[in-house]
């Protein structure tokens, strides 16, 4: 059980082209594609930072989680995500210690993962996913 690296940093945004220009074409950062979630309603697009990535958030609808995000407070950080060893496990600590989950259960993300999210309210008001290789 350990947390293994950031994962990755989320950003919601609505104009994909724009960040692909900033983050591929002058940060010269490494596209590594786009994966449509559709159960989330949005389609996330992974820019390669070392270890970790850069995922831009990218709604389907208004009415998504993101596209409901986007409305309300406009493009901008989204979440962090840490990729861990052991998710079970820390669902578990997680609910013993009465931190709030946006989930009950780990569901699955993008790139084959099972993610859960802390809600930012138990979080000094980040969003946080934790994730863990399916
Ligand atoms: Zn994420």
């Amino acid at each position: 059980m350990k947390v293994k690296k950031i994962s990755h940093i989320a950003v919601a945004g609505d104009n994909p082209e724009q960040s692909r220009m900033l983050y591929e074409d002058i940060l010269g950062l490494k596209f590594s594609g786009s994966e449509l979630v559709e159960r989330e309603g949005v389609n996330t697009h992974f820019y390669r930072v070392g270890e970790s990535n850069i995922e831009i958030l990218e709604p389907l609808s208004l009415e998504s989680p993101v596209g409901k995000f986007l409305e309300k407070r406009g493009p901008g950080l989204h979440h962090i995500a840490l990729e861990v060893e052991g998710l079970d496990e820390y669902v578990l600590k997680l609910k013993e210690a009465g931190i709030v989950l946006l989930s009950e259960k780990p569901t699955k993300g993008a790139h084959d993962m099972r993610i859960i999210f802390i809600h930012p309210k138990s979080a000094g008001g980040v969003l946080i996913e934790l994730c863990e290789k399916a």
